[in-house]
């Protein structure tokens, strides 16, 4: 049991509708699949647990000998206001990586139709609920191999300042689209923040690094 895994899941939309006009068919989950899914890994002897006890657990190179597993879910969209309540209720810690421009809720990646969680909301939540923790998905919603060294860490830079006022900042930074550069890596380490991939793999005990699945 030694090299028992912990699995960081990464989700965005979990709602009763599909909406196609604001969601890729791709990033929504309905929302009695995903509490089936959740409660029957639980009955399972999953244990859900926060990010940073994750993290710590990896890092520590703790022994474990149980399933542990954390949801985050990327983007902030506003979807998540119906999943939320029933995650809190059971006790379940969660994640949100943020996009800073888009919590003024007037701006938008590619369609006026997308809907996100205001600054307000964010604050809203995080304050009633305690397993609830916020951390960065990059200012806006771009590929790090599409920007020069310079604009990711301007991107950063803003972002975190954002977020960071934020009680329920972490310093974690999952990599839009899972796209990354040797530059952000060292980049985001040498600022104390770790780097979250969507490269499918499982998290053995590797500090500095988190990997994450779908669900
Ligand atoms: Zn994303």
């Amino acid at each position: 049991m030694r090299f028992q895994p912990i699995r960081v899941y990464c989700l965005h939309h979990v709602c009763a509708e599909f909406d196609a006009e604001s969601m890729n068919r791709g990033d929504w989950m309905d929302i009695n699949e995903f509490k089936q899914k959740v409660s029957a890994m639980r009955q399972n002897g999953i244990a859900f647990i926060s990010l940073s006890d994750a993290y710590s657990q990896m890092t520590n190179d703790k022994f474990r000998n149980r399933k542990y597993a954390v949801l985050t879910f990327d983007d902030g969209y506003a979807s998540l206001k119906e999943i939320l309540p029933w995650l809190e209720e059971h006790k379940i810690p969660v994640t949100l990586f943020i996009n800073g421009k888009y919590l003024d809720g007037k701006s938008y990646r590619k369609s006026p139709k997308e809907k996100y969680l205001t600054n307000d909301e964010l604050d809203q939540l995080s304050k009633q609920n305690p397993f609830l923790t916020i951390g960065s998905h990059g200012w806006e919603h771009v590929y790090a191999t599409d920007m020069t060294n310079d604009e990711f860490v301007a991107s950063a830079e803003k972002n975190v300042a954002l977020l960071s006022s934020h009680p329920r900042y972490i310093p974690f930074w999952a990599y839009a689209y899972g796209d990354h550069t040797q530059f952000s890596d060292t980049y985001l380490r040498n600022q104390h923040i770790v780097p979250i991939y969507i490269d499918g793999m499982k998290n053995y005990n590797e500090p500095n690094v988190i990997h994450r699945e779908l669900l």
